[in-house]
């Protein structure tokens, strides 16, 4: 039983594939053929698992001074424009530590 809500099927080819979508379906969609599917998606839309795996490549990332790939990012925005409170929280961090520019978060998004 899925714990997570069905989202439309959107996103960057990247992110379609890391979450388990057949290539056939990320082809289909990209032409705007298809709005779902029927993929065994894996749980990285669940905004805990956004949370520990951003958390966890920070810990990666900064000793060398790289960034964060951009598919992570693009997972953390989809929390963010989804409103989900500890997404932001991390967005914050992230700022904070320079690792995001604060001019591209979703503000209007930002829960009150
Ligand atoms: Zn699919």
């Amino acid at each position: 039983m899925p714990t997570v809500a069905p989202r439309p099927l959107r996103g960057t080819p990247e992110l379609l594939a890391a979450l388990g979508h057949a290539p056939g379906c990320i082809e289909l969609s990209k032409q705007g053929s298809i709005s779902s599917c029927d993929c065994a998606i894996a749980p990285l839309e669940d905004p805990a698992i956004v949370v520990g795996m951003v958390i966890r490549l920070v810990r990666m990332v900064r000793p060398i001074g790289a960034s964060l790939p951009d598919v992570v990012v693009e997972l953390l925005f989809r929390q963010l424009l989804a409103r989900e409170p500890a997404c932001w929280v991390i967005a914050d961090w992230l700022v904070d530590l320079g690792l995001l520019d604060s001019q591209i978060l979703p503000d209007a998004r930002r829960p009150k």
